[in-house]
């Protein structure tokens, strides 16, 4: 719960933030903000408390809270990103029309920062990335975000991992663009050159892993046929597959029992974070971050619903004893 009080508070440049027992910092202060893109990054990582437990896991699993975003998805940080680069180069005036294709988070962090610059913009939405897709992207010259993409994370999403929690053993996600691998992978392995990254694969996806069985999933936002540019597989040291159904549940659970109200791409990582756990055997005293992409507000009437998981057999329908009406 975030601390609402209207106080400001500053903290000189050379000032280590307050640390808890653990050495994580654990900054709590409110600030005042001239606008809500001030408010895109900085998202809180906060510790698993009962599900690694449930789950047989002995190391300390830590969430990087994307949902926090003012958009609600990790792709605020992107979108701010190529806006400001598109200002700075001059490419943006007033009368500047977007136009974004996108599978959804994308889209919803430009309309963001154009609405409040007073732009107008188009996004062109799919179900599923595509190949026309992707053509069309590059057809309006999507390549330019291609770069910004990992390099926002490598420079914001990373560094404040790090900052939070310096070193990092494990780091695991999905991976859509391959944005978040790529930047943050790269941040955390240069601080860590033994860190490990899990990738998140849905079950479906040939994306990362090759010898996977292609076939349509219903988890957002990661996974797909092929792997993107920016995605640096280099980094990925360790692949788990997770099914819709365990990435739904998983998410279910992490609103339940850790109150982090999120995505099945996020759930997807927690289950693949908890899979690597046991397979690569990361035991106590061990830091793995997950990141969570997004949060629960964009699956209202999918995952987040009893009836959609029963109608997708992921979940049973359920067992009512039926009081029949009888003549009195
Ligand atoms: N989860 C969700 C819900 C997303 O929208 C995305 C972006 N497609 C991702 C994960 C993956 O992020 P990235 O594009 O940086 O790989």
């Amino acid at each position: 719960v975030r601390n609402t009080s209207n106080l400001v508070s500053f903290r000189r440049r050379d000032e280590k933030p307050p640390q808890n027992e653990d050495g994580v910092s654990s900054n709590k202060a409110c600030k005042a903000y001239n606008s809500v893109l001030e408010l895109v990054g900085n998202t809180p990582l906060v510790k698993l408390n009962r599900l690694p437990l449930e789950h047989g896991v002995k190391c300390e699993v830590y969430a990087k809270c994307e949902f926090i975003n003012p958009g609600g998805s990790i792709k605020d940080r992107i979108a701010l990103a190529m806006m400001q680069d598109a200002r700075k180069d001059g490419v943006v005036h007033d009368q500047t029309e977007f136009v974004e294709v996108t599978s959804g988070n994308t889209g919803i962090g430009i309309a963001l920062n154009a609405t409040l610059m007073g732009n107008k913009c188009i996004i062109v939405t799919q179900d599923k990335n595509s190949s026309e897709k992707v053509n069309t992207m590059r057809l309006l010259g999507a390549e330019f975000d291609n770069e910004i993409n990992p390099r926002a994370h490598y420079e914001n999403t990373g560094e404040e991992i790090v900052a939070a929690l310096g070193s990092v053993d494990v780091l695991v996600l999905g991976a859509g663009s391959g944005g978040t691998l790529s930047g943050v992978g790269s941040k955390l392995k240069e601080v860590n050159p033994d860190c490990k990254l899990v990738a998140a694969e849905p079950d479906g996806s040939v994306m990362i892993n090759k010898d996977g069985n292609p076939h349509p999933f219903l988890v957002e936002g990661i996974g797909g046929s092929e792997a993107p540019i920016i995605l640096d597989k280099s980094l990925v040291d360790h692949v788990e597959v997770v099914t819709d159904k365990e990435s739904f549940l998983m998410a279910r659970e992490l609103s339940k029992k850790e109150g982090l109200l999120c995505g099945g791409s996020s759930g997807a990582a927690v289950c693949a974070a908890f899979k690597a756990a046991k397979s690569l055997n990361i035991g106590h005293g061990k830091r793995v971050v997950v990141i969570l992409p997004d949060g629960i507000r964009n699956y209202m009437s999918k995952f987040v619903s009893d009836q959609w998981m029963e109608a997708h057999r992921f979940l049973e329908p359920p067992q009512h004893t039926m009081k029949w009406w009888t003549k009195p």
